[in-house]
């Protein structure tokens, strides 16, 4: 298969090419269609497999398709387990909607801005910032229509699980989800209850 017959939006597919990708890697050949259709996914792809263009393009896709972005509204939360994620993760998105450059993507991390939330379409953020501008900010979520946790099992390690609860919480039920984690062991069980319906499981 290819990024074309994936039927991704012109702008998507020119701003794949331009960074070099020009056929999908396993893990993008099976999670891209899948989230396409509409199903919650859960991953285990480690780092180097092509796990962030997985979630990315799906989601970037639909905001673009549905000409839903540019109004500040945040569409798309991805939760990532540390600051240096944030910002990788943040950076291949701003590449990959290059050609719908009034598409916002923000950052959050802990001490930084001014304490708010941030507007913009597709927000990527660690737990514990979110989860800690939460009680000021839960009415912003209100329209999240994607949401993903990445690297799910270090966001565990690092001793997110209740930030992480939170910050899904606060996000509507009815929202696409998809889990990604190197591995996906017994201590995932509660995670992915709380997050995923009836996901498509990848194996890498
Ligand atoms: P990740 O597993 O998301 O950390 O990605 C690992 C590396 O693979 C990154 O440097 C990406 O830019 C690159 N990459 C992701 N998808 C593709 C693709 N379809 N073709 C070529 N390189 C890719």
């Amino acid at each position: 298969g290819s990024f074309e017959e994936m039927g991704l939006d012109a702008r998507i597919l020119r701003a794949c090419k331009s960074v070099g990708f020009e056929k999908p890697t396993p893990v993008q050949a099976s999670m891209i269609p899948a989230a396409l259709m509409g199903r919650d996914v859960l991953a285990a792809a480690p780092t180097g497999s092509g796990k962030t263009a997985a979630f990315l393009l799906p989601i970037l896709n639909s905001l673009v398709s549905r000409d839903a972005f540019g109004d500040g509204i945040v569409r798309a939360v991805i939760l990532v387990p540390t600051r240096e994620l944030c910002y990788q993760v943040a950076g291949v998105s701003r590449k990959l909607v290059k050609y719908a450059p009034q598409l916002s993507v923000r950052t959050l991390v802990r001490k930084s801005g001014d304490g708010s939330v941030p507007n913009a379409d597709l927000l990527v953020a660690t737990p514990s910032a979110l989860a800690e501008r939460l009680d000021n900010s839960a009415a912003q979520f209100d329209q999240v229509q994607f949401v993903v946790v990445d690297e799910a099992d270090l966001v565990l390690s690092y001793g997110y699980d209740e930030d992480t609860r939170r910050s899904i919480a606060s996000i509507p039920p009815s929202s696409q989800s998809m889990l990604v984690s190197a591995s996906l062991g017994e201590d995932l069980d509660e995670l992915k209850k709380l997050v995923l319906r009836k996901p498509m499981v990848i194996k890498i």
